[in-house]
């Protein structure tokens, strides 16, 4: 079944503000909340609504949408070793209703109480954090893709205490249990009491009788790890893929974070680009800018035939179709301009010289732009 658009989802415009954005979000998602709304397609439009609405509410996430749509971040499975990175994952409906945020979430935007099992609990499965890594990559290798290695220090859970923190586990005794303590406190409007999370646990209710040394009891140590990154061909700066569940290790059994890998292109001494397409500046001598000329240039990938017409101009652009810059994730491929430099000799030989003497006593001025010229001061 084809996608719908986000921006259809949720019935705003394509300049929409975020609070516009927001506001269509909550409105839909009351309206197709399952515990609110019994149809059948509920549950399925719930989706949809959120997944539009995690892309667009994230200015990154929108941007990459805008500019490459629904196949930024549908690729399927890559065959690199990582499993299931394969460059742009998909949201998998951003937070669906498995999904432990989904209460909070909704809180958040209808300043209710949603969902009972999310929000209480603090042994809840929570996803890891987001990592963002920046990488220069040469001219070639956006144009063409490439896979990377890169290194980072990511949490993961902590194999010694398998991620507990310590050993031997028992209840804790400044809350009882609760992870809960309350205390008395005096203010100007009276005595009341106040109750918050219990320090000596964090709220689990349990600590241990010896604390991992590992981990420091975090339950969670650094390691460095090395991750291949598979570019796709076409990215630009700013593109950004989303190597999914590769991040921070999450909490309580959650999934862990994305890594978002966002790409700077580095500049090219011959080739410079505008979105899909690319433009060469060819040097070209004076004689076959004249004569005109058919010759074997080497461009980006291998040569092509190039036939300069007779009586080119300087920065006159002549069209390659389809030897520019792949589009990500599609066949479609931009176009290469080669513009032409025409280059006045500055060092001539003998026989150069007296060449262009005598095409200096022929007529070389027989040219609308001489003739205007003269034209504009004879008057
Ligand atoms: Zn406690
Ligand atoms: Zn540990």
């Amino acid at each position: 079944m084809a996608k719908r658009d986000y921006y259809e989802v949720l019935g705003v415009s394509k300049t929409a503000t975020q609070a516009e954005i927001k506001s269509a979000f909550r409105k839909l998602a009351k309206k197709y909340h399952p515990d609110l709304n019994k149809e059948a397609d509920a549950a399925e439009k719930f989706k949809e609504v959120q997944e539009a609405y995690e892309v667009l509410s994230d200015e990154n996430k929108r941007k990459t949408y805008d500019q490459f749509g629904h196949a930024a971040f549908d690729q399927g499975a890559s065959s690199n070793p990582y499993g299931n990175y394969g460059g742009f994952q998909g949201f998998q409906g951003g937070f669906g209703f498995d999904d432990i945020d989904l209460g909070d979430i909704l809180n958040a935007a209808f300043g209710g109480s949603f969902g009972g099992r999310s929000s209480k609990q603090s042994n809840r499965p929570i996803k890891g954090d987001d990592v963002l890594y920046r990488m220069n990559i040469s001219f070639k290798e956006a144009i063409f893709g490439t896979k990377k290695d890169i290194t980072l220090d990511l949490t993961d859970k902590c194999t010694t205490c398998d991620g507990k923190g310590g050993f031997n586990e028992t209840t804790c005794k400044t809350c009882n249990g609760t992870g809960k303590v309350r205390r008395q406190q005096n203010s100007l409007f009276g005595s009341f009491m106040s109750e918050s999370t219990c320090p000596d646990c964090n709220g689990t209710g349990k600590t241990f009788e010896r604390k991992c040394t590992d981990c420091k009891g975090t339950g969670y140590v650094k390691h460095r790890k090395t991750i291949t990154v598979s570019i796709p061909s076409g990215v630009d700066t700013g593109t950004q893929i989303r190597i999914k569940e590769k991040g921070e290790a999450g909490i309580n059994g959650g999934p862990n974070g994305d890594i978002y890998v966002e790409f700077n292109v580095l500049e090219d001494e011959i080739f410079t680009r505008d979105n899909h397409d690319l433009y060469m500046h060819l040097p070209v001598n004076i004689a076959d800018a004249v004569l005109g000329a058919e010759k074997e240039i080497p461009i980006l990938d291998g040569s092509i035939k190039l036939t300069i017409p007779a009586g080119s101009q300087n920065n006159d652009k002549l069209r390659i179709k389809g030897k520019g810059v792949p589009y990500i994730n599609s066949s479609k491929v931009g176009d290469l301009y080669i513009v032409l430099n025409i280059v006045v000799p500055t060092k001539l030989d003998k026989k150069q010289k007296k060449i262009f003497e005598e095409l200096r006593d022929s007529d070389l001025e027989n040219h609308d732009i001489f003739k205007k010229f003269k034209k504009y001061f004879s008057k």
